[in-house]
């Protein structure tokens, strides 16, 4: 097979104009997954115009027939599913059993978008006129320029570009650089669903120059952008001064907070779980347990034998609990912080350290580590690593747990675990994140609700499923029709009656 792929350009497979390329890795072992086109301003504007083109005909494609190329795009994902987890495994690294939800993810977002096609609901409300008709549709955007991470190649991009599908945009696509080849998949099947040329295009390569040649294009409505906050910061800069629309999915420094009355075991599970799951590259993985006194020793036991005993390799063996990182640069940020760490006066329990034995030297491992004592000013709890790294920080209390959890530059995910059904409310009432779970980690949304964060996490959109993903994929357009035949005006004429 063919290690060699091009971009998706106007319903053609072509390589870059420059006909330039680079290469796609397997983190775990170093194996060449593929090679790829890298593309730059060229490649992206003939995508764009390509887009501009396909506009027309799409928009006025009648959603539900837009939505049946969604469903069957969805059946087809289902039906490979494996293969794509398989896929996933080798080029992101997530074990296997994590690259299949991240695979399914997508089939629910398109089986969820599939149904949007038949409602993509407006507003009807009452005139204050007399014989007048007062609504307001949907509208496409035009052209939307989606640009994603690597830490889920297929459920985050899947996000973006079905219900700008179903929402009737055309799209270019520019996803990360470090898997360029699970984009290219999911590009192929929605070729094979039936999507027309020219609605989704796809340039890989680098974000300067081609992501950047995305966001700088005129002919671009709409940046949807996840990744981290340094180059969302910058883009949403680029959009404003474009007065280009942006949606920021940024990172999180997320917190379970463990109350002396919880379940210790649970929690111990969802801590794992939350934490190491996906090697801690999820946007929504539990970076700091903040817990109360009573508990506070024990919790942190548990976490330090549990955490020691995850087994570290190649996600596609069935005895691996934890894989690789990205690449070379995630474990040098990583280990980075492991000497901030210790250089504040956290105290380390466990890890703190590359992992090279064997096998794993041929691969980005680190070892899963856990501080404690860690106090909330520490850089170490208030900035995002990205990685299988865990601070244990103490609260007095509830209240003061909370304010801990709310002291961050994020606002992405938080959990509590109690067992007291007034402090779940308390929680759910003043823990300052767009997603929170009561006795559940930190990680595990569902599509039909909203996924995003606050402050820093992102610019006020909801991506990732439920209603408010229609906000960002659609712009308002207010209808009034008159059927009076006269002039009627509005909040002058008030004392017209009915004649
Ligand atoms: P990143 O910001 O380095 O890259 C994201 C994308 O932006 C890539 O496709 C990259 O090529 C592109 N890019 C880079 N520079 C660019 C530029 N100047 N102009 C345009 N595009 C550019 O992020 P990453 O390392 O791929 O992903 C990890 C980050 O993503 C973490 O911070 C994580 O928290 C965040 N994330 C957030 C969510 C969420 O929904 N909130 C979900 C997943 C990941």
């Amino acid at each position: 097979m063919s290690l060699h792929y091009l971009n998706y350009i106007d319903g053609e497979w072509v390589p870059a104009t420059s006909g330039k390329t680079f290469e796609s890795f397997n983190p775990a072992t170093g194996e060449l997954i593929g090679v790829v086109p890298e593309s730059d301003a060229q490649d992206v504007a003939n995508a764009v115009g390509a887009a501009a083109r396909a506009f027309e005909k799409w928009r006025k494609t009648p959603a539900p027939h837009r939505a049946e190329i969604l469903h069957t795009a969805a059946d087809l994902i289902r039906a490979r599913k494996q293969q794509l987890g398989e896929l996933l495994t080798r080029e992101m690294g997530k074990v296997l059993p994590e690259a299949l939800g991240d695979v399914q993810e997508a089939v629910d977002m398109g089986m969820y978008m599939a149904g949007e096609g038949r409602r993509l609901n407006g507003l009807l409300v009452p005139s204050e006129l007399p014989n007048k008709w007062a609504m307001a549709v949907r509208d496409p955007l035009g052209v939307v320029g989606i640009i994603t991470p690597w830490n889920f190649p297929i459920a985050v991009p899947s996000w973006k570009i079905f219900p700008a599908l179903v929402c009737g945009n055309t799209i270019v696509w520019k996803p990360a650089e470090d898997t360029p080849v699970l984009a290219i998949e999911f590009v192929k099947i929605l070729e094979e669903a039936g999507l027309p040329p020219g609605v989704l295009n796809l340039v890989t390569g680098y974000g300067v120059p081609a992501g950047e040649a995305l966001v700088q294009d005129p002919r671009v409505k709409l940046i949807s952008f996840t990744g981290s906050n340094e180059i969302g910061k910058l883009i949403a800069v680029q959009c404003a001064q474009l007065g280009k629309r942006v949606s920021l999915e940024l990172g999180g420094k997320n917190a379970i907070i463990v109350l002396d009355d919880a379940d210790v075991d649970l929690a111990t599970d969802g801590i794992i779980w939350s934490a190491f799951g996906t090697s801690g590259q999820r946007c929504t993985a539990t970076s700091r347990v903040i817990v109360t006194p009573g508990i506070h020793t024990t919790l942190a036991e548990r976490i330090a034998n549990r955490a020691a005993h995850l087994r570290l390799g190649n996600g596609l063996l069935p005895t691996t609990d934890v894989g690789p990182l990205i690449n070379k640069n995630a474990v040098t940020k990583v280990h980075a912080y492991s000497e901030i760490g210790k250089g504040e006066g956290a105290q380390l329990l466990v890890g703190g350290d590359y992992a090279t034995e064997g096998e794993l030297a041929r691969g980005h491992f680190y070892k899963p580590t856990v501080f404690d004592n860690v106090t909330p000013k520490m850089r170490l709890a208030q900035e995002e690593i990205f990685g299988p790294s865990l601070s244990i920080l103490r609260a007095n209390s509830i209240d003061d747990a909370i304010q801990i959890n709310n002291s961050v530059n994020f606002g992405l995910s938080a959990s509590v675990y109690t067992s007291n059904v007034n402090q779940a409310f308390e929680a759910m009432r003043d823990i300052a994140t767009g997603i929170l779970y009561i006795n559940a980690g930190t990680i595990g949304s569902e599509v039909q609700l909203p996924f995003g964060g606050t402050r820093g996490t992102g610019n006020g959109h909801r991506e990732g499923g439920g209603p408010p993903v229609l906000e960002v994929f659609t712009e308002w357009k207010s209808i009034y029709v008159d059927y009076s035949g006269r002039l009627q005006r509005a909040q002058i004429d008030t004392d017209i009656l009915v004649s």
